[in-house]
């Protein structure tokens, strides 16, 4: 088989997520190209003429331990032979078991009870749901809006982007949506002179005070992406946000949400990025990297307090939610190998010096006269370009992929979020292709 065997049938059949087919179409500057892909090893993507990208996105923030692992893939096909997939409703199974108890026990035991979907936005549905309803068992029937911060992003369901504040994804759909209210991000790129990240964390916590003080009583939760708003384009906040919003949190009687979905999972460095501002929330949503990048698997961790509102005798205040695929065993088992290389390979750990090489692969663009504000934490690492281009990241798209990288902008917002294998090798090719693509696509 031939690129071009598979490029017009997909064209055809396959409605692309995320995307203006006719882009794939178009020949123009703004083209973007449609790459099939034949086989994955480690961090590499290869298609079918023989042409290899190095995959700098992790496939969508979810790939942790490369393409084809080979423990994720023996743990699968054990898992294959013992039992696919069961209704967690009335049966359970070992994987949900064991992948519950790990979860509750890397919490602290702080949030001991694990509600499962399948992907990220579910997650985010689930988390809202059990807060207004969790208020509402207990008597607080008007706590039934939702706070979020300015540019968060929490999926794309019709729940979940009522708590989403990117304007792309969200204006065509707003007649559909009961919309929370957004109060102002910390993004430490809005530092004024001679402000730290702390200071801006530390104001825009105060206008989340003022807005607790008038509006608490009908507020059920406030969601927050911990320290990083990825999908606006990488906004990195000080912990000192997460410290505040708690206690104001507390104060107020309203949930705190962490929607780790992206930056859980060991991204920012520590195993939830919460645990950097020595904070617990009250619902924990993982998914993305939890299943190693194998199986769409997404959990609502939440604490006994919760699960406490929803235990009684009455049907009805029981949590009603389901999802046919809901702990599916195979995906389970994909967590578990996951959680179980991060233990043997002490990838937190190891990361550390990862994350070094990959400060020092983009360390030479922070000269460059067009790149701004060039951040790190953990395994992430991105910078925005100075530039008037509208179509910027589909020619830098396509820049890259010609130097065997792959690296998809958002917006002007370049970055790198690569598996937790890459080697010294791997991580210098992407700082090259990185900095090739820029003065391809800059010139
Ligand atoms: C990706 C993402 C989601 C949505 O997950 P899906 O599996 O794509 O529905 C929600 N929240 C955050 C922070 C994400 O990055």
């Amino acid at each position: 088989m031939r690129n071009s065997d598979l490029l017009q049938r997909s064209l055809n059949a396959v409605w692309h997520p995320c995307t203006q087919m006719k882009q794939h179409a178009n020949q123009d500057a703004g083209a973007l190209p449609l790459i099939p892909i034949a086989r994955g090893r480690g961090a590499w993507l290869y298609d079918f003429d023989g042409k290899r990208y190095l995959d700098g996105i992790s496939s969508w923030w979810v790939n942790l331990f490369g393409h084809c692992n080979p423990r994720i893939n023996a743990a699968l096909r054990e898992q294959l032979e013992e039992l696919e997939h069961v209704i967690l409703a009335g049966c359970t199974h070992r994987p949900v078991v064991e992948l519950s108890e790990r979860l509750s026990a890397l919490t602290g035991g702080a949030l001991g009870h694990c509600f499962y979907a399948s992907d990220g936005a579910s997650a985010t549905e689930i988390a809202l749901k059990m807060s207004f309803h969790s208020w509402r068992n207990r008597g607080f029937e008007q706590k039934c809006d939702f706070l979020c911060l300015a540019g968060s992003y929490h999926g794309e369901t019709v729940g979940a982007l009522a708590v989403t504040d990117v304007a792309l994804f969200k204006d065509a759909y707003a007649p559909l949506l009961r919309p929370a209210a957004t109060v102002p991000t910390p993004d430490a790129r809005q530092a004024g002179d001679g402000e730290t990240p702390a200071d801006v964390a530390r104001r825009a916590a105060a206008a989340l005070e003022r807005h607790l003080e008038l509006h608490h009583a009908s507020l059920a939760a406030l969601i927050v992406e911990p320290l990083i708003q990825c999908a606006s384009g990488m906004a990195m906040y000080d912990p000192e946000y997460l410290r505040l919003a708690r206690t104001l949190c507390d104060r107020y009687d309203v949930h705190l949400i962490c929607d780790e979905i992206a930056v859980g999972c060991g991204r920012t460095g520590t195993f939830f990025a919460h645990e950097q501002a020595g904070i617990k929330p009250d619902f924990l949503c993982l998914s993305k990297g939890i299943s190693g990048g194998y199986l769409p698997l997404s959990i609502v961790l939440t604490s006994d307090a919760v699960y406490g509102a929803f235990y009684d005798d009455a049907t009805a205040r029981g949590f009603l939610h389901s999802h046919s695929y809901t702990g599916n065993a195979l995906a389970c088992r994909a967590a578990l190998a996951t959680l179980d290389i991060f233990a043997a390979d002490k990838v937190l750990e190891a990361n550390k010096a990862r994350a070094c090489k990959l400060a020092t692969a983009l360390a030479p663009l922070a000269q460059h006269a067009q790149v701004k504000h060039l951040r790190q934490r953990g395994m992430i690492i991105a910078f925005d370009v100075a530039t008037a281009d509208p179509v910027f990241s589909r020619r830098f798209y396509r820049a890259a992929l010609d130097r065997e990288a792959l690296v998809r902008p958002i917006g002007n917002t370049v970055y790198l979020m690569p598996p937790y294998i890459v080697s010294d090798e791997e991580i210098a090719h992407l700082g090259k292709a990185v900095e090739g693509a820029l003065a391809d696509t800059l010139e």
